[in-house]
């Protein structure tokens, strides 16, 4: 008899949501990297797919490996490959450790590979394309760590001032007065490793569109775990539904443990079915791809 084949690649998840594609891999302690390509960004890089390269942005919520260990695989092969210098946002007490990382890949491979890194303090803004913003904000984790929520910034007409004539409007724009007011949408949003705590009370994480978030625990005897591990657990998520206005809400970061028809069981109790609508996990490929299947019936595939 013939040995078996090794085992292949992990898949990528994917979900269309649109106008977003979310698709990565995230599992607990192992790696996690999630690409919204109409972004133009990866959130953490746990290790780098090549699907991942084509992001010039990568959003680094902590350093834990299963976060960060592609980093400079990420610079190098984007580099290598003729795709520009990929930028890592990060928090900054990052900063310096990724100069460090990169330093060391010098003596390593006795050749320079140009990086890009950002330090981002809490509510800071980096405009990643035209008129959408990525903000960091505070999460609770084990390390210092950050969420980012995606948001785009319309200019209107200020409230008091609809209705007024052009000519009006024009003489007020003349005389200095500003006639608008910035309009904020809460696109998206990716939490990373973090506990409950106040970054579920922002604005910008309950009404964003998108919600991607990490579900690390399940078992009802995990919920020390999760506190001791600083991650969510499944009674979060019953919270988080009830309060996010989120057309969709991804989980990530299960555990490998985690049998995905046990997973669904668990969810099945612990949620309203007109949650569960909304309600997907990045890593069951099977529900993942029957519904874009369907999607592809509905709207023709390209
Ligand atoms: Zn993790
Ligand atoms: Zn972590």
């Amino acid at each position: 008899m013939v040995p078996r084949d090794p085992p292949r690649r992990p898949q990528l998840g994917f979900l269309y949501l649109p106008p977003y594609r979310v698709q990565g891999i995230s599992i607990a302690g192992e790696e996690s990297v999630v690409q919204i390509p109409e972004l133009d960004t990866c959130f953490d890089i746990g290790r780098c797919p090549r699907a991942a390269l084509s992001s010039s942005y990568v959003a680094l919520t902590h350093g834990h490996m299963d976060h960060s260990a592609g980093l400079a695989y990420y610079y190098s092969q984007r580099y290598f490959q003729g795709m520009g210098v990929g930028t890592v946002l990060c928090h900054p007490k990052m900063e310096q450790p990724i100069h460090n990382l990169m330093r060391a890949w010098v003596d390593i491979e006795a050749q320079k590979t140009p990086y890009n890194v950002k330090a981002m303090e809490p509510e800071e803004q980096v405009e990643i394309k035209n008129t959408i913003f990525l903000r960091a904000f505070e999460t609770h984790h084990t390390v210092p760590s950050l969420g980012f929520s995606v948001v785009e910034k319309r200019s209107k007409l200020k409230a008091e001032l609809q209705g007024m004539p052009q000519e009006q409007l024009i003489a007020l724009k003349k005389k200095g007065e500003s006639i608008t007011q910035t309009l904020e949408i809460p696109l998206l949003c990716y939490t990373g490793d973090t506990a409950w705590g106040p970054c579920f009370d922002r604005p910008d994480v309950l009404n964003a569109q998108i919600l991607i978030t990490e579900c690390t625990f399940l078992e009802d005897d995990h919920r020390n775990r999760a506190n001791v591990g600083k991650h969510l657990h499944l009674d979060n998520i019953v919270e988080l539904l009830e309060r996010s206005k989120a057309k969709s809400i991804v989980l990530t970061h299960l555990s490998r443990r985690t049998h995905l028809a046990q997973a669904h069981r668990q969810i099945n109790d612990a949620i309203k079915p007109e949650d569960r609508k909304r309600l997907f996990l990045l890593m069951d490929h099977r529900a993942n791809r029957e519904r874009y299947l369907h999607q592809q019936e509905e709207f023709g595939g390209d």
